[in-house]
């Protein structure tokens, strides 16, 4: 099976993931995958397999030299987004890309164009996967599974590149930010790993947001509108006055590239009590924390205006940015960026403005930047990926196994 068949045999599993059942797997379609995916490691003569009861698979490709070479791995996800189905993904390839409109299902008059996704230029003359308009695709991340199996399968069959040892890893529910929670670093035993879970040809990523959630509680106290002076405090109007001392341009919709914000996800109340909850992000550390100071600071404004126990903060850290744990391991990224060069893909290293499982990985101790699968528009019905893209992409990791041999 070549690189393309094996992504288009894996996209018909329906694998979408749901942050509702509270369980690893979140849904049955990603353990029905992964026991596809461990007969076909098998078949390719893989050692060390394992498919745990939370559908971790774990596999070996042994070293064929005695060269002392560091153990890495290559991680990617069996899930697909909540955001769009999955079921009865029905793709179909554009050969030799002509620059023009995609017709994805002519009755609903669903369209790929690059009036609307200008990078399909990028792409003229390659053959790309494309969905039907009725799901999403899956490349996030089943063109990164097929990247690395058809990687180590290659390697199975070129005995002549010598390799330390290859773990892979496939896991669930990344897509509902699970995905690193019961991953287990120590028995996957890697100095440090690389997941395969990026979009444009090129991406690596290494940097991403600290994270922090902030729930507000305003106390009020009704009174009758008609003989409230100087006695009701009103708790919305409390919310209220808090959300316009933040800065208002520190919002999602005002930032780009290393800006951080404050991000007000929901407000709920009445005059006796209003919640505010908000998310916080930043890639710099001392700043995340100034933020989360900030917030703290402007309770005491609210306290000393409205009346002490007025607002209540509650805050929670969700990850933190990996560069922390990657500055000190640089090599790691240099050879992926060297790989990259020598297959012919410029490096397009950039911040993540979010979270990934690598993130939370490298926290457990296992260094893992994120690599490019090569799709574009994930999570929805315009997704799609060149198998030119795919194909550099096993070649990047071919290339870093020969790298490690140097
Ligand atoms: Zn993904």
């Amino acid at each position: 099976m070549n690189l393309a068949e094996r992504f288009l045999k894996y996209v018909t599993f329906d694998t979408q993931s749901n942050d509702t059942t509270r369980i690893t797997p979140s849904t049955a379609g990603q353990m029905v995958f992964a026991e596809y995916l461990k007969t076909e490691l098998e078949s390719l003569g893989l050692e060390d397999i394992t498919l745990d009861e939370h559908a971790y698979l774990f596999a070996t490709l042994p070293a064929n030299t005695d060269k002392d070479i560091p153990v890495i791995g290559f991680i990617a996800h069996l899930d697909t987004s909540p955001d769009m189905t999955g079921e009865n993904v029905s793709p179909h390839i554009v050969s030799n890309y002509d620059g023009k409109d995609i017709i994805l299902c002519a009755e609903e008059n669903i369209v790929l164009s690059p009036s609307q996704f200008p990078e399909l230029l990028n792409h003229i003359g390659e053959d790309l996967i494309v969905t039907d308009g009725k799901t999403l695709l899956g490349a996030d991340d089943k063109a990164g599974i097929a990247e690395i199996v058809s990687a180590v399968e290659y390697l199975k069959a070129h005995p002549e590149i010598k390799h330390g040892k290859i773990r892979i890893a496939f896991n669930p529910d990344e897509e509902i930010g699970e995905g690193a929670h019961r991953f287990d670093v120590e028995k996957f035993g890697c100095q440090w790993a690389y997941t395969i879970d990026g979009g444009e040809a090129g991406e690596l990523e290494y940097e991403n947001f600290n994270a922090a959630s902030a729930k507000i509680t305003f106390k009020g106290r009704n009174v009758h509108p008609g003989y409230a002076k100087g006695k009701m405090i009103n708790s919305m109007l409390a919310a209220n006055r808090f959300v316009a001392m933040l800065p208002s341009n520190e919002t999602p919709e005002h930032t780009e590239d290393y800006e951080g914000f404050y991000h007000l996800a929901d407000m709920a109340g009445g005059v006796e009590e209003s919640t505010l909850t908000y998310i916080i992000r930043d890639h710099h550390l001392d700043k995340f924390k100034a933020r989360k100071q900030e917030m703290d600071r402007l309770i005491g404004v609210i306290n000393a205006e409205f009346g002490e126990r007025t607002a209540a903060l509650e805050l929670r850290d969700q990850y933190y940015n990996m560069r922390e744990k990657i500055e000190s391991v640089m090599h790691v990224i240099d050879i992926a960026r060297t790989a990259m060069e020598a297959v012919g893909v410029v490096p397009n290293v950039k911040p993540i403005r979010g979270g990934t499982d690598g993130a939370q990985l490298s926290f457990k101790g296992l260094p893992c930047p994120n690599i490019f699968t090569g799709g574009l528009n994930f999570h929805g019905r315009y997704e799609f990926i060149p198998v030119q893209s795919m194909e550099k992409a096993m070649c990047v990791i071919v290339k870093i196994v020969k790298l490690l041999n140097q």
